[in-house]
């Protein structure tokens, strides 16, 4: 049986082409290859569809953040959104640090780490034929090369 290491995170950035074999111990999967020249759009995909993988820290600022957009507007009007607010909001400056240049900075750096740091786990849906990350998790058309899957 196939052994698998963990890629080490340099390899991570400087490789073109990941190719992953499916540690065995689980459900065997695959072999599954990922062009990493579209790094932009893994992240994307990961801050997505991956925040399973998000740190603590990561899923309290992701729970700040929404109990700042959709529960503080209700706060003092609806019960309901004042409980969700006192419940996710958070003054932990290590939470708020994370935010602070705004969302979508948040959400890279966060995907960026749990791309180095758990490839081997997560599940990304990739194009069979050159690799590609598909748009979301259920895709079966290349954005890329436009080759289609079932
Ligand atoms: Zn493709």
């Amino acid at each position: 049986m196939m052994k698998f290491k963990k890629i080490k995170n340099r390899l991570v950035l400087n490789r073109k082409v990941i190719v992953i074999l499916y540690a065995t111990r689980h459900i065997p999967r695959p072999l599954s290859v990922i062009r990493m020249e579209h790094k932009e759009d893994i992240i994307e995909y990961i801050s997505i569809y991956c925040t399973d993988f998000y740190n603590e820290l990561e899923k309290k600022a992701m729970r700040h953040y929404v109990a700042q957009v959709k529960f503080l507007p209700y706060k003092d009007r609806v019960e309901k959104m004042t409980i969700a607010y006192n419940r996710d909001s958070s003054n932990d400056s290590e939470v708020l640090k994370l935010l602070k240049n705004g969302i979508q900075e948040f959400h890279r750096n966060a995907a960026e780490r749990v791309l180095n740091e758990h490839l081997c786990e997560l599940t990304l849906n990739t194009c069979p034929k050159c690799g590609g990350i598909a748009r979301t998790p259920t895709a079966r058309q290349c954005r890329y090369c436009n080759h289609n899957w079932r």
